[in-house]
C-alpha cells in the first residue's frame, strides 16, 4: 500500500477562498466588513510570525484585521481593559489573544474575559462546555481543521475506531469530542497510556498531537489507517545547515507503506488552523448581525 497524501495546504486554500467570497457577501448585507482583533503582548518571535500571517490572511479574505501590539510589561488590568473594549466594539466579531502570554499575566483570566460569542479560538470554558454538550459555539481551530480533512477523506465516520494521542485543551480533548459527535468510537491516549502501540494498532483513524518527533512508528499502525499528524517538531540541524527539518509526531516515511492516507508535515494540518480561524470569525460576524450564513457555504 502507498498512502495517499492529504493535502491540507490545498484544502485550506479552498476554504480561505470560500470564506473570502462569503465575507464579501457579508459586507454587502451588513454594510461593514467582518472584523478580527488580534492582541499580541510582548515580542516572542514565533508569535510575531503567527500574528503577521493571521493579519495577511484576514485581509486577503475580505475581512478587517485589528492588530493590538502591547509591550511585554503590560499589566493584566490594562490587557483586561483592552479585551473589554473589544468585547463592546460592534465592528469586532472575533477576538484572539495570542498565546503564550508573558509569565506575569494569567492566561486563564484573560481567556475568561473574552466574550464567548467573540471567542473564535474556542478556548473559553463556555465554548468548551458547548462542545461537550453538543451546542453550537466555537470549536478550537486546529482540531476543527483536522475534522474537516477527515470528513472530506472518509465521509461518514460512524463506528470507526479513532485514537487521539494527546489530551491538551486546545487539540486532544476537542478533537476527541468532535470524533465522538461524528459517532466514531474514541480512545484518548496520553503520556500515562500503557501499551500505546497496542492502542494505536486498533485505530482506523489516528490523530497524533503530542509534540515528539516521529514518535508514532509505522509498525504501530493498522493497515489502511487514516493518519492525521498535528505535531510540529524541529529536528536538530544536519551538519552545515543552520536549521533542522520540520517533522510531525508520526514516522511519515514508514507510515507511507501502511496507512491509507496521511497528512504531511509541513503542509497538512498546519495551514488548516488559520483557515478555520477565518471561518470562525465569519460565522461570528453573521451571528453578531443576526444574519444566517447560507447552508453549506463553508
Ligand atoms: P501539549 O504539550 O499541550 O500536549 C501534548 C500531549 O501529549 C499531552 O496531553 C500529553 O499527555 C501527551 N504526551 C506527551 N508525551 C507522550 C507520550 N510519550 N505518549 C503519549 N502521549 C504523550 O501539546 P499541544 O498543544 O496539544 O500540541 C501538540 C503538538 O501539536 C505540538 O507539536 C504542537 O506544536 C502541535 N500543534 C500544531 C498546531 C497546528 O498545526 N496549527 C496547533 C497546535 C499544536
Amino acid at each position: 500500500m502507498v498512502a495517499q497524501i492529504i493535502d491540507g495546504k490545498a484544502f485550506a486554500a479552498r476554504l480561505r477562498e470560500r470564506v473570502g467570497e462569503q465575507a464579501a457577501k457579508f459586507e454587502g448585507l451588513a454594510g461593514r466588513k467582518a472584523g478580527l482583533a488580534v492582541v499580541l503582548v510582548g515580542e516572542d518571535p514565533a508569535s510575531q510570525v503567527y500574528v503577521r500571517s493571521k493579519h495577511k490572511a484576514t485581509v486577503a479574505a475580505n475581512m478587517e484585521s485589528f492588530e493590538h501590539r502591547l509591550p511585554a510589561e503590560t499589566t493584566e488590568a490594562d490587557l483586561l481593559a483592552l479585551v473589554d473594549q473589544l468585547n463592546a466594539d460592534q465592528t469586532v466579531d472575533g477576538i484572539l489573544v495570542q498565546l503564550p502570554l508573558p509569565a506575569h499575566l494569567d492566561e486563564k483570566a484573560v481567556i475568561a474575559s473574552i466574550s464567548p460569542d467573540k471567542d473564535v479560538d474556542g478556548f473559553h470554558v463556555t465554548n468548551a462546555g458547548r462542545l461537550a454538550v453538543g451546542q453550537s459555539g466555537f470549536v478550537p481551530c486546529t482540531p476543527m481543521g483536522c475534522m474537516m480533512l477527515l470528513a472530506d477523506r472518509l465521509g461518514d465516520l460512524s463506528g470507526l475506531e479513532a485514537v487521539v494521542i494527546g489530551r491538551s485543551n486546545i487539540v486532544g480533548k476537542p478533537m476527541a469530542q468532535l470524533l465522538l459527535d461524528a459517532n466514531a468510537t474514541v480512545t484518548i491516549a496520553h503520556s500515562r497510556t500503557k501499551d500505546l502501540a497496542g492502542v494505536v494498532k486498533r485505530a482506523d483513524i489516528v490523530v497524533a498531537a503530542v509534540g515528539r518527533a516521529e514518535m508514532v512508528k509505522a509498525e504501530w499502525l493498522k493497515e489502511g489507517a487514516t493518519v492525521i499528524d498535528v505535531g510540529i517538531n524541529r529536528l536538530p540541524p544536519e551538519p552545515g545547515a543552520d536549521k533542522g527539518r520540520l517533522v510531525g509526531d508520526v514516522d511519515y516515511a514508514g507510515a507511507q507503506s501502511v496507512a491509507a492516507a496521511i497528512t504531511p508535515v509541513p503542509g497538512g494540518v498546519g495551514p488548516m488552523t488559520i483557515a478555520v480561524l477565518l471561518r470562525n470569525t465569519l460565522i461570528a460576524a453573521y451571528r453578531n448581525e443576526g444574519l444566517d450564513l447560507p447552508d453549506g457555504a463553508l
